[in-house]
């Protein structure tokens, strides 16, 4: 462990440099790609200890054998020391103290951490609605031997039991982007630890360790990589809670690839200045959506009224690039809205460079239970980096006709 600067960082900085310190003893400058699928072993006897360390979750010591590479990998291991960084930073103390596990998709990144409460014996979760369709549904299955109770980020401290294990939550919610209070959640499930999906906000605008929660996850497919060619997924969480974590990725076998996350690590660096313009255009989005007809309702936490327990400035930075919106016209208009846009794809997925829309009832959420589906008439968009005057372009076009 290299030793910390004297002077703390700002965020924008470690983003383009965090877990990058080791480039310079190797001569490089571009961080290396290491794809070995396994490693010469010192002797039998060195082979052994790292097996058994990477067995019991420990990160390798200095010149140890990575052995295999569903056991470690270096250059995903530089993805996790960006990405924990950044989730750990507090511009006005000394952070937390976080570790992150890389996975293959940000579903197995969920997994991971659902298995690692029922290995501790305690399968029940809670889950705080609205939540992304694939964590509803997993839940839903009880495919991993946990049992759920769905409630309202007022329920669960009534809901918490002794067997409870986690606690599930995600804000901005998806899709409806209603803000949800991570302090308040973290406080009624006493010690029962909190899983906070960040993947809508990133670490840019939103750091839920610094708020008590235990588990910070990502589907690093959306911003983190940002521009739509890597999955990738990631548990940000103590040393202690990531020495659990890891045994059971190299059990189960939902690692990261090298070439995916040396993507992921590459989007860190412009994942500030990205996340803030994307921000900046849905800002103009949601404020010009409001006054279109046809449109009854547009769901932005940057709108007035969007945001009523006053959560930005306190948990979030800003409220980001998701901007929902109804039509009053239903599933009819929505229908027409997808197929006439040009510049706009239509398409799932969100975090990107480019703008995407999509129908939640239909596609994402199509696996939740009939009450927490979105309304018909609801689509939800990923603001890119297009010009703002473009994307309302784009959208004036296809609303006339709906
Ligand atoms: C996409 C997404 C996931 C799942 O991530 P994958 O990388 O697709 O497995 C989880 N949570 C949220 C909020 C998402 O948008």
């Amino acid at each position: 462990m290299p030793t910390p600067p004297a002077h703390p960082r700002s965020l924008a900085s470690l983003a383009v440099h965090a877990g990058r310190d080791d480039l310079a003893d190797l001569g490089v400058h571009a961080m290396p790609i290491d794809l070995s699928t396994t490693n010469p072993l010192p002797s039998i006897e060195l082979g052994r200890d790292a097996y058994d360390a990477f067995a019991s979750g420990q990160r390798p010591t200095p010149g140890m054998s990575s052995v295999y590479r569903r056991a470690w990998n270096p250059t995903v291991a530089r993805f996790e020391d960006g990405l924990a960084a950044l989730e750990a930073h507090d511009p006005f103390g000394p952070g937390v103290e976080a570790e992150a596990v890389a996975f293959a998709t940000g579903m197995a990144a969920t997994t991971a951490v659902l298995l690692s409460r029922v290995a501790a014996g305690l399968p029940h979760v809670v889950a705080v609605r609205p939540l992304y369709g694939g964590t509803d549904a997993l839940l839903a299955s009880g495919l991993l031997g946990t049992q759920v109770d769905y409630v309202d980020a007022r329920g669960v401290a009534a809901a918490v039991t002794e067997r409870t294990g986690l606690v599930v939550m995600e804000t901005p919610c998806n899709p409806t982007l209603e803000l949800r209070d991570i302090a308040d959640v973290v406080r009624q499930a006493g010690d029962v630890p909190v899983m906070v999906d960040n993947t809508f906000a990133t670490p840019v605008l939103q750091r839920p360790l610094l708020h008590g929660a235990a588990y910070v996850v990502h589907s690093a497919t959306k911003y983190i990589g940002g521009h739509g060619d890597a999955m990738g997924g990631v548990v940000v969480t103590s040393p202690e809670r990531a020495v659990e974590l890891r045994p059971i990725r190299t059990i189960t076998g939902g690692v990261l690839d090298p070439w995916s996350a040396y993507l992921l690590h590459r989007g860190l660096a412009t994942l500030p200045v990205r996340v803030l313009a994307q921000q900046e255009t849905a800002g103009r989005v949601a404020r010009w959506l409001t006054a279109q007809p046809g449109v009854t309702r547009v769901f932005y936490p940057g709108l007035e009224g969007g945001d009523p327990e006053g959560l930005i400035g306190r948990q979030m930075s800003g409220p980001g690039a998701m901007v929902a919106f109804e039509l009053a016209g239903g599933f009819g208009s929505a229908e027409h809205v997808c197929g006439a846009l040009a510049l706009i794809t239509h398409a799932v997925s969100l975090g990107g460079v480019d703008t995407l829309i999509e129908h939640p009832a239909a596609l994402t959420h199509r696996v939740v239970a009939e009450e927490a589906q979105p309304g018909s008439g609801v689509l939800r968009m990923s603001i890119g980096l297009e010009s703002a005057d473009d994307l309302i372009t784009d959208l004036g076009r296809a609303l006339a006709h709906a």
